[in-house]
């Protein structure tokens, strides 16, 4: 059945369009975009439904949020449990058992020994700044404070807030607060210029910031699990932390429960957001493994980490991030990842092949096609990309010529086709 909910102000049913053109501001949007907002009334599984009554696939799982679909009754009843129980209490000086059961799980899943730790924020960001700011304190806490630099690579993307900016540079992103970003090397991803790199600022880097197999935001750029080591490898011969940004990749994305366990690494820092709680609500996670944490593992009040958010563990977001956890533990995910993956194969044999399409390649649930134009993010095959495959009732948003789908994993065969049908029209719709 369709959901109606129009919107009502004072009573009176509205445009919510008009209404949220004179009140609201949309991330990367421009103010006078020419295509008013979707007004999304409800949502189930792989479903989006408008206020006019369409239904749209969510092909992007809502900037991949959505882990197993929306509205996964077991997330949902933990949910409303957790609301019967505790709102939200203060993280500093007390603790609440949501909290706890989730952080002993996510260690679990880590290749480390008793001994890490879990610190919580509530978006991918700051999950980032988190590892930043650990990874330099710990060299402080080391008689290293020298360490100032840290290294990234090109096309890398890490957030929005000005640790992770500095760390992505994308000049369209960006490039307007270069002059406020502090001093971070973007290297090429091979493990020559990275080992080129620490070589020449030896001494100086306080950690290394990679998004393990997949380089999301920066156009679905893959990289195999051994280069994926290789990185790893450079950085265990110069002593420099590995951060793992598993933000996108991490909860099963790319076939494996984190990204980093194709490569067989064990990364020193882990940042997890997005599909934490299944998606339904903000929570991140940096996991810091027990070497960083013996750096702070001391009752002298300076070593304390001084960094901390209102809502850091709130217990409704970690109850959600429970459940979800214990969705996973079926196992269920793995024949799905598997599932969606043989279809996007075959997709991507197919998007080869259109003219204009110059790359398709798939990762676990994602499958990206990119289109052989220059302009980058702000191409304007991508605005028509989007609009060509909301015609065939597909949610997507390409990163300018890279059109890409990351579907959550109740997505059905149909629904598979239809994604990849609608990206076949959208790639048709540009003309090349
Ligand atoms: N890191 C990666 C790899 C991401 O893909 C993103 C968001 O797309 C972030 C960090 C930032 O996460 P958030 O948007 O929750 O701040």
């Amino acid at each position: 059945p369709i959901v109606r909910a129009g919107p009502t102000f004072g009573g009176r049913p509205t445009d919510i369009a008009a209404a949220d053109a004179r009140a609201v501001w949309h991330p990367y949007t421009p103010l006078q975009s020419p295509d008013a907002p979707l007004a999304v009334a409800a949502a189930d599984d792989e479903f989006l439904t408008l206020d006019d009554g369409r239904r749209l696939i969510d092909g992007i799982s809502s900037w991949w949020t959505i882990l197993h679909g929306h509205r996964p009754p077991a997330i949902m009843q933990a949910v409303r449990d957790a609301t019967h129980q505790l709102d939200h209490v203060l993280f500093a000086g007390a603790t609440h058992p949501a909290a706890v059961e989730l952080a002993t799980s996510l260690l679990g899943s880590m290749p480390w020994g008793p001994g890490g730790r879990v610190f919580y924020s509530d978006n991918g960001s700051t999950a980032v700044e988190v590892a930043l700011k650990m990874a330099y304190q710990a060299w402080c806490h080391r008689g290293e404070a020298g360490r100032t630099l840290f290294v990234g690579f090109e096309h890398g993307y890490h957030g929005d807030t000005f640790g992770a900016m500095s760390l992505s540079r994308d000049p369209v992103f960006f490039g307007r607060f270069e002059p406020l970003l502090f001093r971070a090397l973007q290297v090429p991803l091979s493990a020559d210029a990275l080992d080129a790199a620490l070589t020449h600022h030896a001494g100086e880097v306080a950690g290394v910031l990679v998004e393990p197999l997949v380089q999301g935001a920066g156009g679905m750029r893959l990289h195999t699990p051994e280069e994926l080591r290789a990185l790893f490898e450079v950085t265990r011969r110069h002593g420099v932390p590995f951060i793992a940004d598993e933000v996108m990749t991490g909860f099963g994305r790319t076939g494996s429960l984190w990204a980093f366990e194709q490569a067989g690494i064990a990364p020193d820092l882990v940042c997890a957001a997005k599909g934490i709680t299944g998606g339904v609500l903000p929570l991140a996670a940096t996991l810091a493994s027990p070497e960083v944490v013996a750096a702070f593992d001391t009752a002298d009040r300076t070593r304390t980490f001084f960094h901390g958010h209102s809502f850091t563990a709130n217990p409704i977001a970690c109850a959600a991030a429970v459940a979800s956890w214990r969705l996973l533990q079926t196992g269920r995910w793995r024949t799905d990842v598997r599932r969606i993956e043989a279809h996007w194969l075959a997709a991507a044999a197919g998007l080869r092949k259109l003219h204009g399409v110059k790359d398709a390649r798939v990762r676990g649930l994602i499958l990206a096609a990119e289109l052989d134009v220059p302009g980058g993010y702000l191409a304007d095959v991508g605005r028509a990309m989007r609009l060509a495959a909301l015609e065939r009732g597909v949610l997507l948003r390409p990163l300018g010529n890279v059109l890409y789908a990351l579907p959550p994993l109740c997505t059905s065969d149909d629904s598979l086709a239809r994604i990849a049908d609608a990206m076949v029209h959208a790639v048709r719709s540009c003309g090349l």
